[in-house]
């Protein structure tokens, strides 16, 4: 059967994007998950909690930073402010089913072919049609494993469920961004001890743009930790780890700088994630390893081929927030509504509670008008 539009994953990118597309009139639209709704979210440790906060703003046209419609919150939903990973994925799934969306769970998307007219979507069950096609995989699925020699004998922070799980006493984190230092918070709640190898000192820089630092959530936790357990959280800046050895049952850590640690211990890589489209990489065209879009987040490579999600790029600014990339919801659902020949969709309310921003020098100036001022955090060089 051909559908106008196949959404490939279920998480806030795909289920936003899906209801966008309601919004602009566009019918018989599929949603094809391979495991469940928000199924990333369940998979997060159970200390980890989303580090933008939440807050029912909406009727004031100041939406809920977490949600995927202008008219849901997750912060009414549950009167919290920090959702954890399942209280999200219960988000996801009340909106999908207040909304009736047309999704399919365990159904995995193995290939997408340009036709013609279109795209084959062939998944573990069946073989799709559709005219367009868009990509909304999630990057949690594909953990980056470390630009350095013996990434393998680490432990990716993506693999925990809890950190109850750590064995050991002393941790070593290789990565100070946001999973590292989330890790190191709870595991020195935990009694470990911690030691943070970090290629920059995210802690310590000053950004307008919230995804170059560290979230203000995340800061409040670090310095919060560090005084309540003096000495047992070290942060070592400018780090850049070149290898990892395992040497008479020790792991050895060496830093470009020629620095050398050693840890009882599986080091923790929390080295982030590849891009989302790594299982479609050929379908789009890359400078270098940034994936290049339309103005209105297609292929340049295949028209009718869209990317919704945290990979987004555009103007060199990353849209890895919900707040950001579904402010592109409403771009790509009018451009879809147009391409199938829909009349012109009316998306102003859209427009006006953040949910179809267009103008992208929105993502080249994010200039505050008072410069920041956090007190400098101790670290070792
Ligand atoms: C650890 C972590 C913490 C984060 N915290 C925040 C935060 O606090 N606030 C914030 O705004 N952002 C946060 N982010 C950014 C994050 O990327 C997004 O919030 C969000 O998960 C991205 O949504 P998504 O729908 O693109 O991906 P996902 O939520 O990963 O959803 C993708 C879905 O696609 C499915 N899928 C994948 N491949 C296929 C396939 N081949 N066929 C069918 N289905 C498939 C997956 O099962 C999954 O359900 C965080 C990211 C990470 C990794």
């Amino acid at each position: 059967m051909t559908s106008a539009v196949i959404i490939v994953g279920a998480g806030p990118a795909g289920v936003g994007c899906a209801l966008a597309l309601r919004r602009a009139g566009v019918e018989n639209v599929l949603v094809l998950e391979a495991d469940t709704v928000g199924a990333s979210f369940r998979s997060w440790p159970e200390q980890m909690r989303l580090i933008t906060p939440s807050f029912h703003g909406n009727p004031f046209f100041q939406t809920d930073l977490n949600a995927i419609t202008p008219d849901t919150s997750p912060a009414d939903l549950f009167q919290k402010e920090h959702m954890s990973g399942d209280e999200y994925a219960d988000y996801l799934q009340a909106v999908v089913l207040h909304f009736r969306l047309n999704l399919r769970e365990n159904e995995r998307v193995l290939q997408v072919l340009p036709e013609s007219q279109g795209y084959s979507v062939e998944t573990d069950k069946a073989r799709h049609r559709a005219n367009v096609v868009i990509w909304a995989g999630g990057e949690f699925s594909h953990p980056k494993h470390g630009a350095f020699r013996g990434a393998e004998h680490c432990a990716h922070s993506s693999v925990f469920r809890t950190w109850k799980d750590y064995q050991g006493e002393d941790v070593l984190i290789i990565g100070g961004y946001e999973s590292g230092i989330d890790a190191a918070c709870h595991l020195v709640h935990l009694g470990k001890k911690v030691l943070v190898l970090s290629s920059g000192k995210p802690w310590n820089v000053d950004h307008p743009d919230p995804s170059e630092i560290l979230s203000p959530y995340t800061r409040e936790r670090l310095v919060r930790a560090m005084q309540s357990h003096p000495g047992r959280l070290n942060l070592q800046e400018n780090a850049t780890v070149v290898s990892v050895d395992r040497l008479s049952g020790r792991y050895i850590v060496e830093t470009a700088d020629g620095e050398v640690f050693d840890s009882e211990h599986r080091p923790i890589a929390a080295t982030g994630f590849q891009s989302a489209l790594t299982p479609i990489k050929d379908l789009f065209a890359w400078e270098g390893s940034t994936p290049q879009f339309t103005e209105e987040d297609e292929s340049t490579l295949h028209l009718g081929l869209y990317y919704t999600g945290p990979s987004l790029v555009q103007r060199e600014s990353k849209f890895c927030f919900i707040y950001k990339f579904r402010a592109r919801f409403g771009v790509i659902a009018r451009s879809i509504a147009r391409r199938l020949g829909y009349p012109e969709p009316d998306l102003e309310d859209d427009r006006r509670r953040g949910f179809l921003v267009d103008d992208l020098e929105c993502c080249t100036d994010c200039e505050c008008a008072v410069e920041s001022q956090p007190e400098p955090l101790e670290a070792k060089s």
